[in-house]
């Protein structure tokens, strides 16, 4: 099986691709709901995750992507209904190997065995998923019975978002906050909006946060990790790091 899938508490199942080496491992979240379930990032799209995964063909999935590098939306096109925040709508719509960072990342070394069929990786890029609905700060993703506020976070990358549902605690945080090395450091990253959304993150009630990489954590973790990301971007005496 190229996906494995775990269910977790709250309706939560989370999906991932064994053979993708954990750091390019995105972690892919399905939420069932009463209307609707959400789909939020979708994995590399190296194999189909609609034909594999059952449940996803079974009711109307909202495909959310927490932001567009091809580690997180490479099934969308598969889903009919796809969201993504406006700031890199034009990424979805148009992937290039470069502005998905593929370019950069792809090799046959990020995978433990290589995905089935004609892959290769001077090949492989992201199919265009031009999304039928655009994110915005403060918008709520209804599934009927549930509902995920929309966090514009800017930093890791410009339409990065994170998903939260104040009734469970639940955030999805995306690559925003997870518990491995953070990245700062891309074309379309930017350090400054970064500190800001981690600083307007740290107060938030979580009870559990789901990463867009690597295991869960709750909120005490969730907190050490946004000061320490803080604190190393805002070293007093070493103005010269700014711009
Ligand atoms: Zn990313
Ligand atoms: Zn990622």
């Amino acid at each position: 099986m190229w996906f494995e899938t775990r269910s977790l508490e709250d309706g939560v199942t989370h999906i991932w691709e064994p053979c993708v080496k954990p750091f390019y491992r995105c972690n892919i979240w399905h939420v069932r709901g009463r209307d609707r379930d959400l789909l939020l990032d979708s994995g590399m799209g190296v194999v189909s995750l609609r034909d594999r995964i059952a449940a996803l063909a079974e009711r109307p999935v909202m495909a959310v992507a927490s932001h567009t590098h091809f580690d997180h939306i490479g099934s969308h096109h598969e889903f009919p209904e796809r969201a993504v925040h406006r700031a890199e709508a034009a990424i979805m719509a148009q992937p290039t190997r470069v502005n998905t960072l593929a370019d950069l990342y792809v090799s046959d070394e990020i995978f433990t065995a290589l995905p089935p069929g004609s892959y290769s990786a001077e090949r492989y890029e992201v199919a265009p998923a031009p999304a039928t609905r655009l994110l915005e700060d403060g918008d709520v993703i209804d599934l009927g019975d549930r509902r995920f506020e929309v966090l514009s976070l800017p930093g890791h990358s410009p339409g990065s978002i994170a998903l939260w549902e104040s009734a469970t605690g639940t955030l999805f945080s995306g690559d925003t906050v997870y518990d491995g090395p953070l990245i700062d450091d891309c074309y379309h990253s930017n350090v400054d909006d970064y500190v800001e959304s981690m600083e307007r993150l740290r107060d938030l009630p979580v009870r559990i946060v789901h990463g867009g990489h690597f295991p869960s954590f709750g909120p005490e973790r969730y907190r050490t990790l946004i000061d320490e990301y803080v604190a190393g971007k805002r070293r007093p005496g070493c103005p010269a790091e700014v711009g």
